[in-house]
């Protein structure tokens, strides 16, 4: 059985005082709720407080991105030794924005899994197609590749930590939800493409989470899908209530 997990992605949002605001309210809104895995992604200036507040509760703590070097001369960066003393038990790997503006690619994706995961932290690899390749007929192209470049190398049983999230870019931020069926058909493709690379058992037992405007009103129908393991949100992770409601996502499947 996959429990599942729900991320919070809050991008560039929230200084230090709004950070502290919004954990305090999920700490309190989420208390006892021990059948999901609970992820919030603030900023990296938010990390340490975050960090501090989250200690000892059900929330569990994420950086955005990471760069897969443990020190060195890389302006503007931050390593995974660092993450992990400041609390991250995970950190959210190939974003689109990331890929889109920042230059990712499956390789870089692929360095920075592997890192996360020789520190013990819990990888979420993004992957997800451009509404073009969409319209295109190749978002199964585009995301195998994505699936097969972004895990190359691992064992299985680093496999046995990495979580997928599935993010159509076109319905990122956009308000525009990929259907509960659009959204499973990938899911089962994603894990088929597992299986044929890892085998049947570890695509049995990764989670893979759906991404993409996200809301109270949408999450009960996505969870409701076999393949779908969890949520990665972005806007609806900034307000504690709504935030709230998709963890406690119904009827639980856990
Ligand atoms: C995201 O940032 O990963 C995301 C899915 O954003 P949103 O929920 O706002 O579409």
């Amino acid at each position: 059985m996959r429990k599942p997990i729900i991320a919070g992605n809050w991008k560039m949002y929230n200084t230090v005082s709004q950070a502290r605001d919004l954990v305090m309210a999920l700490i309190s809104s989420l208390h006892g709720v021990m059948d999901v895995d609970i992820v919030v992604a603030p900023p990296f200036t938010d990390l340490a407080e975050a960090g501090r507040l989250t200690a000892e509760t059900n929330i569990g703590l994420a950086g955005q991105n990471m760069h897969w070097e443990e020190k060195g001369a890389f302006t503007g960066e931050v390593s995974p030794v660092m993450l992990r003393e400041i609390g991250c038990r995970y950190v959210i790997i190939g974003h689109s924005e990331r890929r889109q503006y920042f230059c990712e690619t499956n390789e870089t994706v692929n360095k920075k899994l592997k890192s996360a995961l020789n520190h013990k932290i819990t990888p979420i690899m993004c992957v997800g197609e451009t509404l073009e390749q969409r319209e295109a007929g190749q978002t199964e192209q585009v995301v195998g590749a994505q699936i097969k470049e972004g895990l190359a190398g691992l064992t299985p049983e680093q496999m046995g930590w990495v979580v997928i999230a599935y993010e159509p870019i076109w319905a990122i931020g956009t308000g525009r939800t990929a259907t509960p069926e659009q959204a499973q058909d990938v899911h089962a493709f994603i894990r088929q493409q597992l299986a044929s690379q890892f085998g049947q058992q570890i695509a049995d037992g990764t989670r893979i989470q759906y991404g993409g405007s996200v809301k109270p009103d949408n999450v009960d129908g996505l969870m409701a899908k076999p393949d779908i393991d969890g949520a990665l949100v972005g806007g609806a992770s900034l307000k504690a209530e709504d935030f709230t409601r998709i963890v406690k996502f119904l009827p639980a499947k856990h």
